[in-house]
């Protein structure tokens, strides 16, 4: 059986239709919890079993917080939330804190909890249904994992926020059967120095990036600034690179 994957947002901003990085994958699994989530209706958030998420930035999580408070007491079983220790330990500390946001791990009590972190291992392979979710190795400003998703049929690799590196090769070139490759291109190339210290990818630094990939599947770009993402994505385009690539669009839906 095959895999969907269904962008719920790839911006890397707000405003208009623009909205941040969320996917859900099959209907129960979100991947990433930015405001795209904001759009699915009710019975699609009562639907989400499994939460991963690539780093705790805002633009990845701000609507966990929401999304449990909107489906406590209406589900029978927890959301589990999959992460590594790090970020769980970040989003404890400055979200679910009791001053941002109740501790949804003790709501309505610690023994029946709405939410249930897991642990995740860079590496570690994690099998829902159809589809199997391993964190990849990212490098970002916080601790960062990318993804990749693996059915039957294939693989789909998702970036989150990152500057790649060799690691992420390493990790990508090693997967058979790759339909997609996700990734992030944050910044035009007049903000080249924003995104080197921000650690995201520019176009410039996108081309050095994907000289050391040796795939040849579809290259989705994501995470675009909403300011200047038109140049951004023209930037991308005049590459002179040897794969297809276009921008990630906010509603596709990809099969794997
Ligand atoms: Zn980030
Ligand atoms: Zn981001």
């Amino acid at each position: 059986m095959s895999c969907q994957l269904r962008v719920l947002g790839c911006s890397g901003g707000i405003g208009g239709d623009n909205r941040t990085t969320a996917f859900l994958l099959n209907q129960n699994i979100l991947i990433d919890a930015g405001t795209g989530v904001g759009d699915l209706q009710l019975s699609e958030l009562l639907a989400i079993e499994h939460v991963f998420l690539t780093h705790a930035h805002l633009d990845h999580i701000a609507c966990l917080p929401l999304l449990l408070d909107s489906v406590v007491g209406a589900r029978t079983s927890p959301i589990y939330v999959y992460a590594t220790a790090k970020t769980i330990e970040l989003l404890r500390k400055h979200i679910f804190n009791w001053l941002i946001w109740p501790d949804f791990s003790t709501i309505p009590s610690a023994q029946q909890p709405s939410m249930v972190f897991v642990e995740q291992e860079l590496g570690q392979p994690i099998t829902l249904g159809e589809v199997t979710i391993t964190p990849l190795p990212a490098v970002h400003t916080v601790p960062a994992v990318a993804f990749s998703f693996t059915s039957s049929q294939g693989s789909v690799v998702f970036s989150g926020d990152t500057i790649a590196g060799p690691d992420f090769w390493q990790a990508v070139n090693q997967l058979d059967a790759l339909k997609a490759l996700i990734i992030e291109t944050a910044f035009a190339d007049k903000e080249h120095q924003l995104a080197d210290a921000a650690k995201h990818l520019c176009p410039s630094t996108l081309a050095e990036q994907l000289s050391h990939w040796r795939g040849n599947a579809e290259i989705l770009i994501t995470h675009l600034k909403p300011a200047d993402s038109e140049l951004t994505i023209q930037e991308v385009l005049a590459l002179d690179h040897l794969h297809p690539i276009r921008r990630l669009l906010q509603g596709e839906i990809i099969e794997f």
